[in-house]
């Protein structure tokens, strides 16, 4: 009976993943007796928001085959990914994998993917911090809507910490907790990195499976001292369409590739990549040309980790403080493609 159990759960797909319970292994335990048969389904993330809808669709295919049984599905939620393992200690915690995002120009979504790939990495179980050293716009504050937060200094053990903001379980740290948005341009060069020193030194991150650092756009003097701080672990490289062809992003593959830097590039993400209206879901328009961004990473040897389209939910997310793969399950399904291949790649890297 349980052999045919397991091949009626073989015929429930999970929308997303495109899975069926039993090949994405979601049937974590399966028992039957002559009166009543259990099974425990595991989602991987909490708040899947499918659960509901597959436990009742598993609990009529198994009433409608064993009508003499007492059917009893019940979900258990937030899977304990394999984690990687911790590799800094830092004074305040431990920090699995840096991951650096960076891109050749600003005002190519570097934020606003950094936001969503956390929120992705978040809802897959992992640890997450965001370190944003985008001295020139700082923007993770509005995207996680703690715009008016003032990170606290605690004494702990007889140092001083810093306590990061936290919004929707990520642990946030930003240069834009210190400065004005006027103030600026004042904090380019030395009194920014050396806030910044501080910030990747004295935040209490606690335990972190990775910690996404936003650097600020294009390369120079700034970026080499973050990196020489931060001993980052991956470089994820974020461009538009538009911008992919122009040499600031050449430079930035260079930047991470110089020998006294030499940081892996996991890729490049096409950011914009395509334009879908929302009246039209299925069409694409793509404003800036097709598949510039695969050919780049084709000619400098770079692995493309996927394109995100324009779609306004990203937009929206953003502004209200909330990324948008914590909203629109389309957004969610293209960013958790691109942290897959980033979270192998950082594991491999280990
Ligand atoms: P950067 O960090 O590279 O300067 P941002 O992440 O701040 O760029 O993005 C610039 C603007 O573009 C923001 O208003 C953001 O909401 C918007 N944006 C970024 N990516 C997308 C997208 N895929 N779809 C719609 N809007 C986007």
């Amino acid at each position: 009976m349980e052999n045919e159990i397991k091949r009626l759960l073989g015929t429930i797909v999970h929308p997303e993943t495109g899975e069926n319970l039993v090949s994405g292994g979601m049937v974590e335990h399966l028992a039957a007796t002559a009166d009543k048969a259990t099974v425990v389904l595991r989602f991987a993330r909490a708040r899947d928001p499918f659960a509901t809808k597959i436990k009742k669709q598993a609990e009529t295919v198994l009433s409608e085959a064993f009508p003499q049984l007492e059917i009893l599905v019940v979900i258990k939620e937030g899977g304990q990914p394999p984690r990687p393992e911790p590799k800094q200690t830092t004074t305040t915690g431990s920090i699995a994998r840096v991951i650096a995002v960076a891109s050749g120009k600003g005002g190519v979504g570097k934020s606003t993917v950094t936001a969503n790939l956390a929120i992705a990495l978040r809802n897959m179980g992992f640890r997450v911090g965001i370190l944003d050293a985008d001295i020139y716009g700082p923007s993770q504050p509005k995207m996680f809507g703690v715009e008016g937060y003032l990170p606290d200094a605690v004494q702990e053990e007889g140092q001083d910490r810093i306590v990061p903001a936290e919004a929707l379980d990520v642990k946030l740290m930003s240069i834009g907790f210190f400065i004005k948005p006027t103030d600026a341009l004042l904090w380019r060069g030395a009194m920014a990195v050396n806030a910044l020193k501080q910030m990747i030194h004295q935040t209490r991150w606690g335990t972190l499976d990775f910690l996404l650092t936003d650097l600020p756009p294009g390369t120079g003097d700034i970026h080499l001292s973050i990196i020489g701080e931060l001993k980052i672990d991956a470089a994820v490289i974020v461009s538009t369409p538009q911008q992919v062809a122009v040499a600031d992003v050449v430079r930035g593959v260079e930047m991470f590739r110089n020998p006294n830097v030499n940081i892996p590039i996991a890729g490049i993400v096409e950011n914009m990549a395509w334009f879908t209206p929302e009246e039209l879901p299925d069409n694409r328009y793509y404003l800036f040309g097709k598949g510039g961004a695969r050919k780049f990473a084709e000619e400098n040897d770079v692995d493309f980790l996927g394109e995100i389209p324009i779609v306004q939910s990203i937009m929206e997310g953003s502004e209200a403080g909330r990324p948008a793969v914590g909203i629109d399950p389309r957004v969610e399904k293209w960013y958790r493609e691109i942290a897959v291949r980033i979270v192998e790649k950082a594991m491999k890297n280990g």
